[in-house]
């Protein structure tokens, strides 16, 4: 029988873990001990840095349209089923202005990925900035040049999102079209960290041909990263896709992988993501009970909202405005955990 209490301190203390370790620990998902002392230390290592807060972002979805071409991704420019938006300026600052009436003081715009979106982002950022210069901006855009990265950061971004979706190459490319090279991706991170961003990577739980090796290798590659934020989701089919056939993730590998990397990096910023809430009943809160400490209610206006589908059934309604709010606060508090409204940097990052 493995050690896994033994495993995990070591992970919680950054001594060395073997590889072969990691890789039993993640295929022991199907034994409840392990999850639930697993869930336990990633509280205790969580609560050092954070104590029970949790940190809530505004998330403004801000434009459909994307020339990539991800086979999980309904937004995929293949996919001719959707029906494309982009919110204006006047939009995607309406949308901010009412969280900051709400008290929200992080906004995350996201969208699909565009070359030519350089001027536009960096105009909206720099309002942004201007009419609320106490609100943290994250940029979620996919890769782009750095001179363009280099311009969002001068516009005012603090930090941008983006998963390498995996870290094994070789699964990569099969979850990607030819255009779109893992080396790439990893790169544009080196470059957002070099840029002084707050740096968020992340990837899918489940995705096809998915093995427990790999799963090993994320914990790995995430400790060595180093990232501030990590965004870990069940992966969940889209119907008009080529991976729309293909079952979804589960919940207990997903919170097992939630917990295993917060172990690893106990001072990341870790959001219980809108998947994992799509997929299990209560899903927002077994993610904060397993090690995550960020959620990111949907800010996007009403009408958009439908038409970012970037996989099927994805809640979209629910955190609404003021009750939606009001209510995740509730829930959150009655958990025992205190939902924080303000910048929610990296200790690291804290000025
Ligand atoms: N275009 C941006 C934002 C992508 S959407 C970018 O390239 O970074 C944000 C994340 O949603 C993606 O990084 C991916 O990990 C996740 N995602 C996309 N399709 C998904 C699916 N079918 N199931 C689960 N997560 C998905």
């Amino acid at each position: 029988m493995t050690n896994y209490r033994d495993i995990l301190r070591r992970l919680a203390l950054g001594n060395e873990v073997g590889f072969r370790e990691l890789e039993e620990l993640v295929a022991l998902v199907g034994d409840e001990r392990v999850l639930d002392y697993a869930r336990g230390l990633a509280r205790e290592v969580r609560t050092e840095w954070f104590g029970n807060k949790v940190f809530i972002r505004g998330l403004v979805e801000i434009s459909n349209r994307c020339s990539g071409g991800c086979y999980y991704c309904g937004l995929r420019a293949e996919n001719c089923k959707v029906t494309r938006y982009e919110l204006s300026d006047d939009e995607v600052m309406e949308s901010c202005r009412v969280g900051y009436g709400l008290g929200l003081r992080s906004f995350v715009l996201q969208g699909g990925e565009r070359k030519s979106i350089t001027e536009q982002t960096a105009r909206v950022v720099r309002r942004i900035k201007e009419e609320m210069p106490d609100v943290a901006v994250t940029l979620s855009l996919g890769e782009q040049s750095r001179e363009t990265y280099e311009c969002w950061r001068m516009a005012g971004a603090d930090r941008y999102l983006l998963r390498h979706e995996s870290a094994t190459p070789e699964h990569y490319a099969t979850l990607h079209p030819k255009r779109m090279v893992w080396e790439e991706r990893v790169a544009c991170l080196g470059v957002l960290a070099e840029l002084g961003y707050q740096i968020g990577a992340g990837f899918m739980v489940g995705t096809p041909g998915q093995t427990t090796a790999m799963l090993a290798h994320e914990v790995e590659f995430l400790a060595e990263m180093a990232p501030q934020m990590v965004g870990i989701g069940p992966f969940i089919p889209q119907g008009d896709t080529p991976l729309g056939n293909m079952p979804r993730g589960s919940v207990e590998q997903t919170l097992m992988m939630l917990s295993l990397v917060r172990i690893a990096l106990p001072k990341a910023l870790m959001p219980s993501t809108t998947a994992l809430a799509t997929t299990a009943e209560q899903g927002t809160h077994l993610g904060i009970l397993s090690g995550a400490n960020v959620v990111m209610p949907n800010i996007t206006p009403a009408q958009y909202r439908a038409s970012y589908a970037i996989y099927d059934g994805k809640k979209s309604s629910g955190t609404e405005a003021a009750e939606g709010l009001e209510k995740l606060v509730g829930e959150l508090r009655a958990i025992g955990y205190e939902a924080t409204f303000g910048r929610g940097d990296h200790p690291d990052f804290q000025r």
